[in-house]
């Protein structure tokens, strides 16, 4: 999967795309992107740290729809 490659400046940390800060035209060092693992063992914890499941955590999401056990938000 092609991912576009989030940049971070190493002066005023400001996120962009390109080579140079747009802000301060400082130069942008390449942000690791976060790991994923298809176990997804801190999985459980996220779930109970969002409160998966409850009113609000349905209500937060962008379009309600029925809950798919197991199913990844990404
Ligand atoms: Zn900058």
């Amino acid at each position: 999967m092609v991912r576009t490659k989030l940049q971070r400046c190493k002066d005023c940390e400001e996120y962009g795309l390109g080579d140079i800060c747009k802000h301060c035209d400082g130069k942008m060092e390449t942000v690791a992107p976060l790991k994923y693992s298809p176990e997804d063992p801190q999985g459980t914890r996220r779930r109970q740290r969002v409160d998966a499941g409850s009113d609000i955590w349905i209500e937060s999401l962008p379009t309600p729809r029925k809950v798919i056990e197991g199913e990844e938000e990404e």
